[in-house]
């Protein structure tokens, strides 16, 4: 029987933190205060923002969703940008992706400022990540980040390990490896060019699956003679022929070949609006 990684645990723990820390901020003054835009009517983005707005506010932080027009032009949506983390009194901005077309082209990541890009996605943080920088005063992505924190709680041994990553995307695949690299795992980053991934998976001690296709990885991607070393992350959030919520991972086929494995849901999705608080409060505490 393998190991089933759950989030809750986590998040109860770390809730405290947040509480204590927060409380402490509000006592020199400063109530740490999120500011989301949304765009547009897209049905996923309006539950993910609500969700991290309903996190937020349960250890005191404040937190608004700026929803905004789904045909709003760049010039507007940039003014509004601006104006929400020009204000001294917002400590973290986000942009909820996807945005509309007419905005996809935008540089969304160089418009927020470094120090208020709790998503962690500034050119100044992802060089910070990067370039391993040690002193902590930089901002990690929220999903991959969420991930370290997940193998940390569990006690994961990653320094020395294969890891395999599938999907290589700027929000979960290529920092991940960046991060995985940093904490000394040997990591392979495949994509959907990637020829004979189930050879390269057999071999992994670590495989961390973000592609967004359902069920996708089953028991013929797993080594036999890896039974029970395995861990295997599931960062894909689909919805199955059913439409009941499941990651990229076939859970019932590859749980039982392998030590350890997050379920979706209650894997890995609240650690993402997890670290994000935690990178707000970093980012409130700078100014104390
Ligand atoms: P994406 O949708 O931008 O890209 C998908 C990646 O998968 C690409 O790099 C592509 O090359 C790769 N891929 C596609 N088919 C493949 C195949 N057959 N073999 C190997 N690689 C293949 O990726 P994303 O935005 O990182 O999202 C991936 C999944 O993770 C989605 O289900 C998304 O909903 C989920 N997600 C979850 C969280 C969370 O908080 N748990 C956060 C972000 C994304």
């Amino acid at each position: 029987m393998s190991i089933n990684l759950i989030s809750k645990p986590i998040v109860d723990q770390e809730l405290e933190n947040l509480k204590n820390r927060c409380n402490k901020l509000k006592n020199s003054g400063i109530i740490p205060n999120l500011q989301v835009l949304l765009v547009g009517n897209n049905k996923a983005s309006k539950i993910y923002t609500n969700r991290k707005k309903k996190f937020c506010e349960s250890f005191g932080a404040k937190c608004d969703i700026h929803h905004l027009d789904e045909n709003i032009s760049v010039d507007d949506f940039i003014n509004e940008l601006n104006k929400i983390s020009s204000d001294k009194n917002v400590h973290g901005t986000f942009v909820q992706l996807p945005l509309p077309k007419q905005l996809s082209n935008l540089e969304v990541e160089k418009l927020i400022p470094a120090e208020k890009d709790v998503d962690g996605f500034h050119p100044f943080n992802l060089f910070a990540l990067l370039s391993d920088n040690k002193k902590n005063d930089y901002f990690k992505p929220c999903t991959p980040y969420g991930v370290m924190n997940l193998l940390k709680y569990y006690n994961i041994p990653i320094s020395g390990k294969n890891a395999v990553i599938i999907g290589r995307s700027m929000i979960v695949g290529k920092p991940m490896q960046m991060l995985l690299t940093n904490a000394n795992a040997t990591v392979t980053l495949c994509h959907s060019k990637t020829q004979n991934l189930a050879e390269l998976t057999k071999k992994a001690d670590i495989i961390i699956s973000a592609i967004g296709k359902p069920k996708f990885l089953n028991d013929t991607y797993i080594h036999p003679d890896q039974k029970n070393k395995t861990v295997v992350i599931d960062v894909g959030i689909n919805t199955d022929q059913d439409g009941n919520l499941c990651g990229d991972v076939d859970f019932d086929k590859v749980s039982p070949l392998v030590y350890a494995i997050t379920p979706v849901p209650g894997g890995v999705g609240p650690l993402t609006i997890l670290t994000l608080s935690q990178n707000l409060l970093q980012a409130a505490e700078k100014i104390i």
